[in-house]
């Protein structure tokens, strides 16, 4: 009797809108696994990297989607 379990379909992709992401490089990040943040017009931004994080304060409208 194999105790063996498929574990490949036990794993539900569960997507929450507050998931933090880096948006630099879209990696997705809890905040746990952020190396780095960065707040910008009042939105906290978190980062795989402390290079991410310099690349977005370079020019961080080029990672913010404008909302009107
Ligand atoms: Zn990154």
């Amino acid at each position: 009797m194999s105790a063996a379990v498929s574990k490949g379909s036990n794993r539900v992709a569960i997507r929450r809108c507050a998931m933090p992401a880096d948006p630099v490089c879209k990696m997705e990040l809890s905040e746990e696994d952020a190396e780095a943040t960065a707040e910008y017009k009042g939105m906290t931004y978190y980062f795989c990297s402390e290079a991410c994080k310099e690349a977005f304060e370079h020019a961080p409208e080029r990672f913010v989607k404008k909302t009107a």
